[in-house]
């Protein structure tokens, strides 16, 4: 029931407020340094102002790429999403819930008077409120790039192992109930984005 419960709250309670932000006009080269090393999957676009007017995620970075774009010259609002999924603060959870599902999406932005206020993202809203329904969700790293996750109970000689979701919950006795995802490159994938970023000086 609790879970219930925590899905009328509103969103304001779990939302991170420090959100890193582009401004409109800068290039899609400055926003994969961005988006690698702040190991976030999208970053919202703003004025100068400070108003929202789009969002980037990794896909569009990397679906710019497969398109053989030229990073440098690109910008931002050349692959942004436009407009932003965007809620209040007082919006609830659910509702929240239902528009991630709906378009698809794992962040939605947070606006007050079209400014932004923070970000809610997929990760943490099941943190937050599976946390409260079981102790017992495990959080799997999972590849955005091959949808591998890492498999930390098996070690080979410090070597990460990474396997599909469901051979990983059929050798733990788990369901997709019970784990949560943490987004992040492989140890395949990630030297291989790396590569790909690098491709421009
Ligand atoms: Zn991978």
């Amino acid at each position: 029931m609790e879970f219930q419960e925590g899905l009328n709250r509103p969103v304001a309670e779990f939302m991170q407020s420090q959100v890193g932000t582009i401004v409109r006009g800068t290039t899609v080269s400055a926003v994969a340094r961005q988006l690698l090393f702040g190991q976030v999957s999208g970053i919202p676009v703003v004025e100068e102002d400070g108003t929202v007017v789009g969002i980037v995620t990794e896909f569009d970075v990397l679906e710019a790429l497969l398109d053989g774009k030229d990073l440098q010259q690109l910008r931002t609002e050349e692959i942004m999403s436009t407009p932003p999924v965007c809620v209040g603060e007082q919006t609830s959870l659910l509702q929240v819930l239902q528009l991630m599902v709906t378009h698809r999406i794992l962040r939605v932005l947070v606006v007050r008077e079209g400014k932004l206020v923070g970000t809610v993202s997929r990760t943490i809203l099941l943190r937050e409120v599976l946390e409260k329904e079981s102790a017992s969700i495990h959080e799997l790293t999972l590849c955005y790039w091959c949808e591998r996750v890492r498999d930390d109970f098996i070690t080979d000689e410090d070597k990460e192992v990474w396997c599909d979701l469901s051979d990983y919950l059929d050798r733990h006795h788990l369901t997709t109930a019970e784990v949560s995802f943490h987004p992040a490159f492989c140890s395949t994938c990630a030297p291989l984005v790396k590569t790909l970023m690098k491709r421009e000086p």
